[in-house]
């Protein structure tokens, strides 16, 4: 599989995952035309998309949904809930494609296996992706959960196969308590169905890859305000405390794409 985030944070976001046979996007918080210089700068020719999932109504999600689907000639797949909250982005012309909260589904010879996750949006999901192999053990897995206040021990069970993980790391707690937000934007953020800071991330990296499958990860959904992409991997880096010294552990960021990387 390759992976590349194409942007990540509260001004847009949006991931590129590919399989053998299968091309997705994870949300469409860039602009169209922004997909597609981005999707050709890695050589991947943009109207093979075949679906773009979303996690949440957010608006940094979906924002540019309707246009990208319609650009790309490819179907939005979201929950019934989620596209409640975001339907009149939409020009009604798009093909919308229904899952649900803990149901697998299929694209092509990849499984999606979208599980909850605690933030304050309608109907809010991270996606457990596989590839289709003969030998199940063998599948590559990719985890992806960029908005999200808290995660439980149960989230950490369910990702710990993956060989790839995308997860937020939005904020570092001192610099998100001595900025200049107010206070209820601080509380949201700071609250369990807010945003995972650096420490809480990298807690969780630690415990995932105590069980060894886990060898990249990207961090996401970094604030402008409230992070540093530097501050973030240290953070990271130090709850790893030297454990898996083999993680690769990339930053992604708001105007740039990550690397392509193959796993
Ligand atoms: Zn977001
Ligand atoms: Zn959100």
């Amino acid at each position: 599989m390759r992976v590349c985030v194409l942007a990540s944070g509260s001004s847009g976001n949006c991931t590129y995952v590919e399989s053998h046979s299968t091309k997705l996007l994870i949300d469409a918080g860039l602009s169209a035309r922004q997909v597609r210089e981005r999707l050709c700068k890695l050589g991947i020719q943009p109207d093979q998309i075949d679906a773009i999932l979303i996690t949440h109504d957010h608006q940094d999600h979906t924002s540019e949904a309707g246009i990208v689907s319609l650009a790309l000639g490819s179907p939005i797949y979201c929950t019934e809930r989620t596209l409640a909250g975001f339907w009149n982005l939409l020009s009604g012309h798009e093909q919308i494609r229904h899952f649900r909260v803990g149901q697998e589904f299929w694209v092509k010879d990849l499984k999606i296996h979208p599980f909850r996750v605690f933030h304050d949006a309608l109907d809010p999901c991270g996606f457990l992706i596989e590839e289709a192999s003969l030998f199940t053990q063998y599948a590559k897995r990719l985890g992806i959960a960029t908005d999200l206040g808290t995660i439980p021990l149960l989230l950490r069970e369910n990702l710990k196969d993956c060989d790839l993980l995308i997860l937020e790391s939005n904020h570092d707690l001192e610099m998100l308590l001595q900025g200049d937000y107010p206070w209820h934007l601080k509380q949201r953020i700071r609250s369990e169905v807010g945003h995972l800071s650096n420490q809480a991330a990298g807690e969780a990296i630690a415990a995932i890859a105590q069980h060894g499958r886990l060898k990249r990860v990207f961090l996401a959904h970094l604030s402008e305000k409230n992070n540093h992409p530097q501050k973030a991997l240290e953070t990271v880096k130090s709850c790893l405390n030297g454990l898996s010294p083999q993680l690769e552990i990339y930053v992604s960021h708001r105007d740039r794409p990550s690397p392509l990387i193959e796993f």
